[in-house]
């Protein structure tokens, strides 16, 4: 007898081995993590995407590691980092692999808290191509990929 409640099941072949690669790359840029937590911390990240962003369980992992110079709020924002860029590249595969090969930038109307939030203003509404990215101060970039981005994308329907 199983429970009646539905739960949410994520599909983990989404993370994929260019999710992997790409999410170990953001780990060795970020500040503050030392060398030989690097790997582990790969395996913690890997599980919060795999379990369908689970934002609690990385935060608690990063806490109880106690590296100096990351306290709670740091650990909060580096789970969200990296499940926030891992969920845009998978969004970005499924939809290429649905055929869709352009997209438009939105913005969210609130103001991003990222470097280049003036640019992330004026690039609502501008048609780029999905897997390319839009070009930003010169640096392909995507909605929702850079660390306090607000903005999101629309995708452009084939035939429409
Ligand atoms: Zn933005």
């Amino acid at each position: 007898m199983g429970s009646d409640i539905p739960s949410i099941k994520f599909d983990k072949s989404r993370v994929s081995e260019d999710i992997k690669k790409a999410l170990y790359a953001d780990i060795n840029g970020l500040p503050y993590i030392p060398t030989q937590l690097r790997e582990a911390l790969y395996g913690a990240a890997l599980e919060s995407i795999s379990k369908g962003r689970d934002l609690a369980l990385l935060t608690r992992w990063l806490v109880e590691q106690d590296v100096p110079g990351i306290d709670k709020g740091q650990a909060s924002a580096i789970a969200r980092f990296l499940n926030n860029r891992a969920t845009v590249r998978m969004r970005i595969n499924r939809e290429a692999s649905n055929g869709i090969s352009e997209s438009i930038w939105i913005h969210s109307g609130a103001p991003c808290l990222c470097p280049n939030a003036a640019e992330h203003l004026r690039a609502n509404g501008t048609r780029y191509g999905l897997r390319d990215g839009l070009l930003i101060n010169g640096v392909p970039s995507w909605p929702g990929m850079d660390e306090g981005c607000k903005c999101t994308w629309k995708a452009v329907i084939p035939g429409f």
